[in-house]
């Protein structure tokens, strides 16, 4: 294979140059230098072109058939010949290859991302060292960048409580509604952090909330003009928890009209209500089958207990 072919295979599009490479079992050196149009000074953005000197850097490289990969970068310092400029001299970088102050070239960092976002910390760290990528737990969790907040609240404003860890610390998550998108993420669940949010955060007219938490009182006095809804999960968990409730206190009377019904003939509804019509999802698909189950049981005289 020429020295042409080998650019080609490990840096298609890149401007480098490579000048050797040293294999051994566990890892692949590469000698590479850039070649690349001089770069601007990063401070005033003149041209480059006088190089004031030469050196070489160790960038790691995503890993070649199953061994580390490293690129053994020969870059260019230039001087920056505007006399208005501060800066004196400064260091190209080979796009899509290296970036300043890294030890790790673009497609790597890319890759631990992608690792990071996925799996978190330690399982990452796990992955990437079965894979040869060179990182730790901490630098994976380095790389997860925040999403830039907003600067105003979405229209519809959701909020609920979530776990950074379930029982001993809770935190708040924000969500468009809308856009079906999570805004940003509160450190507690406090009204006070709350309430300094959306004054921070203004525009939400419809805050879609948990039932009467501290949230509530945030929405009051931070933005009491914006309609509070409760959200349908909690909708349905109050509906739910209050007919349950209902139930258990008519416990007896259910029970007694139950064994009424028994022995009665059974009785006819005359103009029943049409069913609903659910989406034929798979909880709905669910629990038509798991009704259906326990009527026919209870058809063929087993106990709801036994059922
Ligand atoms: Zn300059």
């Amino acid at each position: 294979m020429g020295a042409a072919a080998v650019e080609d295979v490990l840096f298609p599009g890149i401007d480098v140059r490579v000048t050797a490479v040293h294999a051994t079992e566990e890892r692949v050196a590469v000698e590479a230098s850039s070649c690349g149009q001089p770069p601007a000074c990063p401070d005033c953005g003149w041209p480059g072109r006088r190089v004031h000197s030469r050196y070489v850097r160790r960038v790691a490289e995503r890993p070649l058939v199953g061994r580390a990969l490293v690129i053994r970068l020969r870059v260019r310092r230039f001087f920056c010949e505007r006399a208005s400029c501060r800066r004196r001299t400064f260091v190209e970088q080979v796009p899509d290859l290296s970036e300043r102050y890294r030890r790790h070239s673009v497609g790597l960092r890319r890759w631990m991302r992608a690792v990071a976002t996925f799996l978190g910390g330690r399982p990452g760290e796990r992955l990437c060292r079965v894979l040869q990528l060179p990182t730790g737990r901490t630098h994976l969790l380095g790389l997860l960048t925040a999403p830039v907040v907003p600067e105003r609240a979405p229209r519809v404003l959701g909020v609920d409580e979530f776990a950074f860890r379930k029982g001993w610390r809770y935190g708040t998550v924000l969500v468009d509604i809308e856009a079906a998108r999570v805004v940003d993420v509160l450190p507690d669940r406090d009204a006070a952090s709350f309430a300094t949010w959306l004054r921070e955060h203004p525009g939400a007219e419809i805050i879609c909330r948990d039932r009467a938490s501290a949230y509530s009182s945030a929405v009051r006095e931070a933005v009491p003009e914006a309609q509070e809804v409760a959200d349908r999960w909690h909708l349905l968990h109050n509906l739910s928890s209050a007919v349950e409730k209902t139930c258990h206190q008519h416990r007896s009377c259910l029970r007694k009209q139950a064994e009424a019904d028994r022995d009665a003939e059974p009785r006819r509804i005359i103009n029943p209500l049409p069913p609903p019509t659910l989406p034929p999802t798979k909880i709905a698909v669910r629990t038509v089958d798991r009704y259906s189950d326990i009527h026919r049981l209870l058809g063929q005289g087993h106990s709801v207990s036994e059922i």
